[in-house]
């Protein structure tokens, strides 16, 4: 007996420093990401155009406003709210959300934040945002009714978080912002852990590129191939993406100009692609 017991507690004692290292490394390590859109701010299709992308069969031909998903088994958060947030949430059948990173001010990153109302009344209180000063007073003015003294009632209620470049935690989530240069406006892409999720910038610092390395999935802006001066070509974005060292790459924020995704996918690199809405990453290891 007194033999058996000690046995017990030997493999309890294995178990512990053996497998509880695995068991916590596992526990919400791993994190799904979902294009909620992969389109520039007017969507493919444009609203009248007959070019042959806009009238494309092909499912990955058709792109809302560019936002992801982040989940792990503790939180739920997207990367922007735009004009198509409250079809791709229904779509995606997103029951919590906890919270919003803004990427920067522009329509199509904000133009759906009013569709946080759901979320906000089910989930009883205010919808955290992250935000950056240089992106806040367009939120206020555009949402002047969720920033009154005494709102209607009804109206969304915000718990605005300051976002700069200090990282910060969201439950199992470490957060890596890094500033971006998009035209004359500021913008903030997105690190975490071995991923990182680029857009709307017209340049970029070595600083950032720095601060990018060692990513092995990479989601990054192309908006088209030909130059454009608030957004990346896709040789540019190529160019990002080999410079970062990535594995896997997706061409994200993509304008009907971009061409056919069918065909552009036949002429990119090896472990690139363009991205498209509804794809799902799964990303292991590295948190
Ligand atoms: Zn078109
Ligand atoms: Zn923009
Ligand atoms: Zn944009």
């Amino acid at each position: 007996m007194r033999n058996e017991a000690t046995f017990q507690q030997k493999t309890l004692f294995l178990h512990f420093y053996f497998l509880k290292p695995f068991l916590t490394q596992k526990k919400g390590k791993n994190m799904i990401v979902t294009i909620l859109g992969s389109g520039t701010s007017q969507g493919v299709p444009v609203i009248g155009c007959t070019c042959p992308v806009c009238r494309s069969k092909d499912p990955r031909d058709k792109r809302l406003r560019t936002s992801i998903l982040i989940q792990t088994d503790e939180v739920t958060v997207a990367v922007d709210a735009g004009p198509d947030f409250r079809q791709q949430m229904l779509r995606e059948n997103v029951t919590k959300l906890d919270a919003v990173l803004i990427s920067h001010e522009h329509k199509d990153h904000i133009g759906g934040l009013d569709d946080l109302r759901p979320y906000i009344f089910m989930q009883q209180k205010p919808m955290t945002l992250y935000v950056a000063d240089t992106a806040l007073p367009e939120i206020k003015r555009e949402y002047s009714y969720a920033f009154e003294a005494n709102p209607y009632p009804g109206a969304p209620t915000f718990d605005i978080r300051r976002l700069d470049e200090t990282p910060f935690d969201l439950g199992d989530l470490h957060i890596i912002p890094i500033k971006l240069k998009h035209f004359t406006l500021t913008c903030y892409a997105f690190r975490i852990g071995n991923f990182a999720y680029v857009t709307d910038l017209s340049e970029i610092s070595d600083e950032a590129i720095e601060k990018l390395q060692g990513v092995e999935y990479l989601i990054v802006e192309a908006l088209q191939k030909k130059k454009h001066y608030s957004h990346l070509t896709l040789d540019e974005a190529i160019e990002i993406s080999r410079r970062v060292g990535a594995k896997k790459t997706w061409f994200t924020h993509c304008s009907h100009s971009m061409g056919l995704a069918a065909e552009v996918n036949r002429e990119l690199p090896e472990g690139m692609m363009l991205a498209y809405d509804g794809l799902k990453i799964e990303i292991n290891n590295g948190l």
